[in-house]
């Protein structure tokens, strides 16, 4: 026994001895100016860790878009690293209490340890916590003071160095091939996600995309963490550090004690860095506690304690300086740069680096460590009461998506993604799915099929509504058009484990025809609309090519359909986008092979293109580059609107399906809609036809159907959606994105429809 014990300890000891620090391992001074770790080389000093420490396992996700090994770490003592299943097991069974007792609840609170998880890095410019997640698993694996062996008996650690590894890699190549150029650290030329760029952390109840896919099978099927904290960067100007309490609106259909927690966590983070003498801490700024679409926010209708923490930037890894002077608020929860109560000690300026970004993340992190091992029992404890809570005011409720029905296809894929979140789902011999509301995520089911109302909240009396951070609805029966209906639930259901969607209709009505090829407008700077197009093309076979200025110019001989995705028509034409206040700016900022714009040549070959019998389609702001540059007989009735906003809301139209665009859809939908364009056309000379193929409602208060709109009296009687013939071309004019992130699928057909026609 005593060699054994003697052996355990040098086998130990060797381990320990083994552990390399990420610099040692990597050769590079991890942290440093101008140094970088990219993604590969993350997730090899990962996997040594993981090889030399006892404390330390590294499970792969699955694969990313481009076939990176998208990889978790988990962390924890060495007696919990043996008993991961059976603290996997009570995870598991206290966020679905059903069947147990109260004493059953409270024994498994008491064996069960904290669960939490750390997402790092999903915006990939956002780049220092892919850096700060070596350092902190290295120093959790090695450390042997009581303090952290207490936390580390306490809570199991999930700790995710990049929630996008392609664009971690794309930004560290990047990065490094223009060091020391007037280029360095600057914006990438094209989307950090294959895909979706920025927008992969606005799929998060949608789940279109591999990598939101495999981390929500994670958290919702496997290991049922009680809390998610996900690590971002914000501007460069303001404040150092954002840290929950979030800022209102909130969504009061969240359990509370939701709120509670993050702001324990979130204070105990706050102080940990204020007795640093860190400066710049905010809380109750910017961020808010009612859009759903990100990582952790999601969590929140799941009964998960979800927190948001954005550190201000530097220009990736290269230092910035800051003036005094460059200082700003201007945001919601800080309107001048001063102290306030929600920011008692204002940063002062000067150099900013990644280094500090790491330190401010890393002590946060550990806070987080601190506060869920002292509240073990609470956090487990109220995991179990919120889901019980869910449970018991869903009551008898339940929702029937009725086999008969339209969509049937599209009713399943909607189904199959409440599936993957983790909800119950169950189905009569009829093939009707039923989702019954005494579940834990019941509150999750709701807001994902009921409309939205959202909560207008003013910090004074007659002062202005605060504004949607971002879309205002996730309505997925309205977007998807899909019908669901409220029932009682029936006797004889069985438990669905897996859906395979058959075939959607428009698709296999064109089964036999032959495949348009089609190209879509890309950017210099990449455009997210551009991302999802493509994407929604691949998912459907339509292998469409981005085009970038140069090739749109070279001619489009070898295409069918040209794609406008929704640009504005300012940077289609010469290449400047708008900044978030409104100014425009070259993009000069990019090195010169990566500049350029249609201009005039390319509006030139666009027209021929259509003369000559092309089909041109154009999305929201695209269409007012189309408006100016074709002579169609439509204008936007919004362009100078100062009294209209939808910042993403569900919009009742009447559509014309006397038309092959519109031949696949019902004669009313919802569109999606975010800065619309709504056209009045009138009537066309020569032989030109047009026509308006969705139109927004008579009466203003018919048009909103879930979200928040200001202004809905401009839609009135409006175009939606116009078809005209150019030449011996086509053009078809979406005044929305029908498309809109994946998301949208009542209005898909028409896409695929427009692509057929001719
Ligand atoms: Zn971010």
């Amino acid at each position: 026994m005593k060699r054994l014990f003697i052996l355990l300890v040098f086998v130990a000891l060797a381990a320990n001895a083994a552990v390399q620090s990420p610099s040692q391992f990597l050769g590079m001074n991890v942290g440093a100016d101008r140094t970088l770790a990219d993604y590969r080389q993350i997730v090899s000093y990962f996997r040594a860790l993981a090889a030399a420490s006892p404390r330390v396992q590294v499970e792969s996700l699955g694969r990313t878009t481009l076939g990176e090994d998208f990889v978790m770490a988990v962390i924890s003592s060495e007696a919990n690293m043996r008993n991961l299943a059976r603290i996997r097991s009570i995870g598991q069974k206290l966020s679905d209490p059903r069947g147990l007792s109260d004493e059953q609840v409270e024994a498994l609170v008491h064996e069960g340890k904290a669960v939490v998880l750390v997402t790092c890095n999903i915006h990939s410019s956002e780049i220092a916590s892919s850096q700060m997640a070596m350092e902190w698993a290295f120093a959790l694996a090695t450390a042997n003071d009581a303090e952290t062996r207490r936390r580390l008996d306490n809570v199991v650690l999930l700790l995710v160095p990049s929630l996008n590894p392609d664009g971690q890699i794309m930004i560290t190549d990047y990065y490094r091939k223009y060091l020391g150029t007037r280029y360095e650290g600057g914006r990438l030329p094209w989307l950090y996600h294959h895909y979706v760029g920025h927008d992969n952390n606005r799929d998060w109840y949608m789940l279109t995309q591999a990598e939101t896919k495999a981390m929500n099978r994670a958290v919702y099927r496997r290991w049922y963490p009680q809390v998610w904290v996900d690590e971002h960067q914000m501007g460069t100007e303001g404040p150092r550090m954002f840290i929950p309490p979030f800022a209102d609106p909130l969504d009061p259909t969240v359990n509370p004690l939701i709120w509670r927690e993050v702001n324990l966590i979130g204070s105990n983070m706050a102080l940990r860095l204020e007795q640093q003498n860190k400066a710049g801490l905010i809380y109750g700024y910017s961020f808010d506690a009612y859009w759903l679409g990100g990582t952790r926010n999601t969590g929140w209708w799941k009964n998960v304690t979800g927190l948001l923490l954005e550190t201000a930037s530097a220009r990736i890894a290269t230092p910035v300086n800051i003036e005094p002077s460059e200082l700003r608020g201007g945001s919601k929860g800080l309107v001048e740069y001063k102290a306030t109560i929600n920011h008692p000690h204002p940063w002062a300026g000067g150099m900013w680096r990644m280094r500090d970004i790491m330190d401010y993340e890393r002590t946060a992190s550990d806070a987080l460590l601190e506060i869920a091992s002292n509240y073990r029992e609470d956090l487990l404890r109220n995991i179990s009461a919120r889901a019980k809570a869910a449970i018991t005011s869903g009551g008898s409720d339940a929702y029937r998506i009725p086999r008969n029905q339209r969509d049937w296809p599209t009713a399943q894929i909607m189904t199959s993604i409440l599936l993957d979140h983790g909800v119950e789902v169950q189905q009569a011999g009829s093939g009707d799915y039923w989702i019954s509301m005494a579940q834990p995520y019941s509150r999750f089911v709701t807001e994902m099929l009921e409309p939205q109302r959202y909560p207008e909240v003013r910090l004074q009396p007659g002062r202005d509504i605060l504004r949607p951070y971002d879309v205002a609805t996730w309505t997925l029966p309205l977007a998807m058009g899909v019908t669901v209906e409220h029932a009682s639930l029936p006797g004889g259901l069985h438990k669905v484990t897996e859906i395979k969607p058959e075939t959607k209709a428009v698709i296999a009505r064109h089964a036999n025809d032959r495949k348009p090829r089609v190209a879509i407008y890309n950017p210099w700077g990449g455009a997210l609309d551009e991302g999802w197009t493509r994407w929604l093309l691949d998912t459907y076979g339509f292998g469409p090519k981005s085009l970038h200025p140069q090739d749109v110019k070279a001619g489009l001989q070898n295409f069918d359909v040209f794609i406008l995705p929704d640009i504005s028509k300012e940077e289609i034409a010469t290449g400047r986008r708008r900044t978030e206040e409104g100014s425009m700016r070259y993009v000069d900022e990019l090195p010169p092979e990566y500049r350029g714009a249609l201009e005039k040549e390319g509006a030139d070959v666009l027209r021929k293109f259509v003369e000559g019998g092309g089909t041109l389609l154009a999305f929201g702001e695209g269409c007012e580059y189309v408006i100016e540059n074709f002579n169609v007989p439509v204008r936007n009735a919004l362009a100078r609107a100062t009294d209209f906003s939808s910042p993403g809301s569900l919009a009742r139209v009447a559509v014309n399906t006397d038309h092959p665009v519109t031949a696949g859809m019902p004669e009313e939908t919802a569109i999606y809609i975010d800065h619309p364009i709504a056209f009045e056309t009138t009537l066309p000379g020569g032989e030109m036809q047009r026509r308006v193929l969705m139109t927004y409602p008579d009466d203003a208060r018919d048009i909103l159907l879930s979200g928040w709109i200001s202004g809905a009296e401009r839609l009135t009687r409006k175009a939606a959606a116009v078809a005209v013939t150019y030449g011996k071309g086509r053009i078809v004019l979406f005044g929305f994105r029908p498309q809109h992130r994946g998301q949208t699928h009542a209005t898909f057909p028409m896409i695929f429809d427009a692509l057929y026609w001719h």
